[in-house]
């Protein structure tokens, strides 16, 4: 029977799959770099999310390896090129957590748009302040995704129902794609002109690093409102930071940063930012699903 290491924290139900499917399952989380080498090597699979690094090295002592799986979407944690090398396949979830990325940044919009992490502080700070938390409607407002993928299209799907009015910038989709969702695929300088939220899904990469820089910035509406859930570096946080200085952005609703962990920068000290620390797919329903996608992808391979 085939052994399958799992490095990160899964669900229990997708360890069950996974040994009702026939594998040999051991769970030990929270290794040491050093441990995972000298433990790697008694396994055909491994099974990480983001925190295990699954380097050059890691691949070199899983001399059994035939299956890394990452249980969510990117894959910048996995030596792709020297799983390559070794004839290991890299398998991962990329849809089993779309809906959570999008209701986080649902939420954020509200929680921007209504005052929620200031009105939630002050109230357990013990204060009434009723008058200053005047807040804004989505309804009518325009909404600009850049990025319509699965993340997008699923924020997309709910703003509507929001009643928004949806433009979406993805120079590798076309109108036919989006699955008669009444969105409208304009250029990103339309895009930033007439949005009054703009909402990021698309991958950190050569391209879309700091896509929203000092240029971009300049060209949107005045009181904009930013949210950026897909990750640290598609938006040049000191060049959002002088928008938000010159009240060129009126918010801005974070859960990714340029480096990660934050425990204190620049953004932590405003009062007109709605923070959380890279959760976008830290729900129970999101990592169920990603567990049961894990289980099922390692039994059709290895089972
Ligand atoms: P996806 O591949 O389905 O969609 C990404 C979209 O971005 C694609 O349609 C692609 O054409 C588009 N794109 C590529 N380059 C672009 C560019 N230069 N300008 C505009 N659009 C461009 O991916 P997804 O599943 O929707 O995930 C999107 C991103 O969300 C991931 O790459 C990841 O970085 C991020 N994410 C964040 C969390 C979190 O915890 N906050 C969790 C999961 C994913």
């Amino acid at each position: 029977m085939a052994r399958v290491l799992v490095c990160d924290p899964v669900a229990k139900e997708a360890v069950k799959k996974m040994e009702d499917g026939g594998l040999t399952v051991d769970v030990k989380t929270e290794m040491s770099p050093e441990e995972l080498l000298s433990t790697v090597a008694d396994y055909e699979a491994m099974v990480v999310r983001s925190a295990t690094k699954v380097t050059a090295d890691v691949i070199a002592a899983g001399k059994n390896l035939k299956v890394i799986a990452r249980g969510g979407v990117g894959l910048d944690n996995i030596d792709q090129e020297a799983a390559k090398a070794k004839g290991i396949t890299v398998v991962n979830t990329p849809a089993a957590s779309s809906v959570s990325v999008a209701e986080l940044a649902m939420a954020h919009m509200l929680a921007i748009s209504r005052f929620i992490p200031q009105a939630n502080a002050s109230m357990t700070a013990g204060k009434w302040e009723k008058k200053k938390f005047k807040g804004v409607e989505l309804f009518k407002k325009t909404l600009g995704v850049i990025g319509i993928g699965r993340i997008g299209q699923e924020v997309a799907k709910r703003a509507l129902g929001f009643e928004m009015k949806v433009l979406a910038y993805d120079p590798y989709l076309t109108q036919d794609k989006l699955g008669g969702l009444d969105v409208e695929l304009v250029g990103l300088d339309q895009l930033l002109a007439e949005a009054d939220y703009i909402t990021l899904h698309m991958p950190h990469t050569d391209e879309t690093h700091y896509l929203l820089g000092d240029a971009e910035f300049a060209k949107m509406k005045d009181g904009v409102r930013i949210v950026n859930c897909a990750r640290g570096g598609v938006v040049k946080e000191s060049a959002l930071l002088q928008a938000m200085n010159s009240s060129k952005v009126a918010f801005a609703a974070l859960d990714v940063f340029e480096s990660e962990p934050v425990t204190g920068n620049e953004f932590t000290s405003l009062p007109n930012v709605s923070l959380t620390p890279h959760v976008g797919a830290s729900t129970s329903d999101g990592q169920f699903r990603v567990g049961i996608e894990v289980a099922e992808k390692l039994i059709d391979l290895l089972g």
